[in-house]
């Protein structure tokens, strides 16, 4: 049981908000009891991800201001509307960025809720993880392994979640998988492919020996600069640095019929290529949020094959200096903010 019963509930709480400019400041919100598919959830993590960077740096327009960032969310439910009842009081669940969908349109209804054009993401359209409580939808929660404690639990949530799409989307038969960025997801989707008897290539920026030194412990069969072409011909590229130029760059390494997979939500401009980069059946495709099969699917994977969760901690006060971290490169794995202590 959670040691949070209704007693313990404050009529507000703390969180760290984007108001428009650059730095998030700390806010007072008021409680507001859960909606009928709604947990109120006490926060205990929240990841810190590229994509809440990208909201901050405006490269995604953000419709609510000020909004509180953050879909790597763990918490344990302190109330629960009418109709949440998948979930039970004092119980630890995870909320990612996939807020709610509309469940009934075309995409909705072939599998493809991470398409919905009614979808809400958590930390952009609705109050996300960056506080000490959050309100979350329960039908779009997962429940976590419990071998994870709150902090290696966080990233598994997006940075996890994305990788583990992202390797869906190379195909089966990619023996040999190039990545391309080797930070959060980057660290936890070489596990998952190492898991799955496949070869990683890890690409990281210049002169980031400490990535490259992870990815050769955690598994890697190479690691370099990205700049460097691979070692040999690879069979999917998958992309987490926000980077276009690597899009040309990856196809130069992949081998006919190979995939290049881009992973992020946001991207600098992709420079022209000649056309027989893209010949020989080589394809070049995105993948965008995920979905709640994709969640519990990715759990079940990461209960299974004990994955190593590299982070850096931060105080939930302190989510300003995870940000600039993230921004230059200078975090290693993942970071998660401590949501324990109020701002
Ligand atoms: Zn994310
Ligand atoms: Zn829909």
């Amino acid at each position: 049981m959670s040691p949070f019963g209704p007693s313990a509930m404050p009529d507000t709480f703390r969180a760290m908000a984007f108001d428009g400019s650059r730095a998030l400041r700390p806010v007072t919100m008021p409680r507001v009891p859960p909606g009928p598919d709604e947990l109120l959830l006490r926060v205990h993590t929240c990841g810190v991800c590229r994509t809440d960077l990208h909201i901050v740096d405006g490269d995604i327009p953000t419709p609510v201001l000020p909004i509180v960032p953050g879909h790597e969310i763990v918490g344990t439910v302190l109330a629960r509307g009418a109709r949440a009842t998948g979930f039970e009081i004092g119980e630890r669940v995870g909320a990612a960025w996939l807020r709610s969908t509309c469940l009934h349109c075309r995409w909705c209804e072939t599998g493809r809720e991470n398409l919905c054009r009614d979808a809400r993401f958590n930390g952009l359209h609705a109050h996300g993880g960056y506080a000490t409580h959050a309100r979350v939808d329960a039908r779009f929660c997962v429940a976590l392994p419990p071998s994870y404690d709150d902090i290696q639990a966080a990233p598994l949530l997006c940075a996890g979640l994305i990788g583990f799409r992202a390797l869906r989307a190379a195909g089966e038969e990619a023996r040999r998988v190039g990545i391309y960025g080797f930070g959060a997801a980057g660290h936890l989707v070489a596990q998952a492919a190492i898991a799955e008897g496949r070869e990683v290539f890890a690409f990281t920026r210049a002169g980031d020996t400490d990535a490259q030194a992870l990815a050769m412990r955690l598994g890697a069969r190479w690691a370099g600069e990205s700049t460097q072409p691979a070692p040999e011909p690879l069979d999917a590229a998958l992309l987490f640095a926000p980077v276009g130029a690597l899009v040309p760059k990856a196809l130069g390494d992949i081998a006919p019929g190979g995939t290049v997979v881009c992973g992020g939500i946001h991207m600098s401009d992709i420079p022209a290529f000649a056309y027989r980069a893209l010949w020989e059946e080589r394809v070049i495709r995105s993948i965008a949020n995920l979905t709640r099969a994709d969640a519990s699917g990715f759990m079940a994977l990461a209960a299974r094959s004990p994955f190593v969760c590299e982070t850096e901690t931060f105080a939930l006060a302190d989510a300003n200096e995870a940000l600039e971290r993230l921004r230059d490169g200078r975090i290693t794995g993942a970071a998660v903010l401590d949501c324990s202590v109020a701002p």
